[in-house]
């Protein structure tokens, strides 16, 4: 097996990134080697942002750890799955060179890391397959092969289709790529699926990396908190790229509560309800005469194709009813992506939608 980190860029291999105040293990009880304040600002109370955080806060990482069944050394924390996606794209595609291997209609934030860093993006669809979408391995596997991809990214459950992927071919196809790829799997909706998490494969497959979000199933996106799961020696790696100070401190302590006993079973009936009401929706929308097809989702957003999507769009705006238009993406021209709501706000969209031609 190829050394994991051969894929590392060639020239970040021996790259130690920026070294702060708060990395070096020194003891004492007058800090006065980060130039922070002595005094605490008055809109502060508590002091408790005085200090640069701590970059990787212990406990938090645990916790999460524990939450995502990893140890804490195999978990890299961020500003959202999205600074994730950015961090992988640029410890391993030199700037202007590399490429990465896409499997479209896809989450947008793959192609534009690429994008920003010079990466050619190399795009495998999906295939239709009529309740739900698939994704073609081997076809997959052939393009990063084929175009010296050092990063496949497959969203699971899919952004916006709302199909989980089969974990077994997940898994083969990192031992296919194995010294060649690091196959990224974004599980930003998993909580919502009946299927497990690729986070069980890490240990006999390091190649994999599985993203994780406090934004979705925990309600929290405007905390801006996510996390990277993979081998440890890739972890450090990507935290030698990343921001010296990443986490703010209101949000470390914000999510630390979040994750406790007792908002977490608050969430898992929330996720629960989501599921319910997703199956709901979904039945009645079936039925509607402006739908063309509903596909199964295992996520908290339905894919819907629409006999007009303009009409059926302006219908649910003039109800006061934003959902997301994702005609302009591959092969989903006549389609919308509803994200689940309340009961009542699902109720709207149907209402909405049975004046729709
Ligand atoms: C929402 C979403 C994200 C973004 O997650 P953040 O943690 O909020 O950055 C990542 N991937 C997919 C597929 C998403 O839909």
């Amino acid at each position: 097996m190829t050394g994991l980190l051969d894929l590392v860029r060639d020239d970040l291999r021996d790259f130690a990134g920026y070294r702060s105040a708060r990395s070096e293990k020194l003891e004492g009880d007058a800090w006065l080697n980060a130039n922070e304040a002595a005094v605490a600002n008055v809109a502060d109370a508590d002091g408790a942002c005085r200090r640069y955080p701590d970059p990787q806060p212990t406990e938090l990482r645990e916790k999460l750890a524990t939450l995502y069944g990893c140890r804490p050394g195999q978990l890299i924390l961020g500003r959202g799955s999205d600074e994730a996606i950015d961090l992988l794209v640029r410890a391993f595609c030199a700037p202007g060179d590399g490429a990465i291997v896409i499997a479209p209609p896809t989450f947008g934030m793959y192609a534009v890391c690429a994008r920003l860093h010079g990466v050619r993006v190399v795009e495998v669809p999906l295939d239709d397959r009529g309740e739900s979408f698939g994704c073609d391995f081997d076809a997959v596997g052939n393009g990063a092969e084929a175009n010296g991809a050092r990063l496949v990214f497959l969203c699971s459950p899919g952004n916006p289709t709302g199909a989980a992927l089969p974990s077994g071919d997940v898994a083969a196809l990192a031992r296919r790529l194995d010294g060649r790829a690091i196959v990224v799997v974004d599980e930003a909706y998993q909580e919502f699926a009946s299927t497990p998490s690729a986070t069980a494969l890490i240990g006999t497959h390091p190649n994999i990396v599985v993203l994780r979000t406090l934004s979705k199933a925990h309600a929290l996106a405007g905390l801006r908190l996510g996390v990277a799961i993979g081998d440890e020696s890739l972890i450090a790696v990507l935290r030698r790229c990343q921001a010296p100070y990443p986490l703010p401190t209101p949000c470390v302590e914000l999510a630390m509560r979040a994750i406790d006993d007792t908002a977490l079973p608050a969430t898992e009936s929330a996720v629960a309800a989501v599921v319910d009401e997703r199956a709901r929706l979904a039945a009645a929308l079936s039925n509607l005469a402006c739908v063309r097809s509903v596909y199964r989702s295992d996520a908290n957003f339905i894919l819907v194709r629409f006999t007009d999507a303009d009409a059926a769009f302006a219908s649910l705006l003039a109800a006061g009813v934003v959902v997301r238009d994702v005609r302009a993406q591959r092969g989903l021209g006549d389609s919308l992506r509803i994200t689940v709501g309340t009961p009542a706000q699902n109720d709207r969209v149907l209402a909405a939608l049975r004046g729709a031609r």
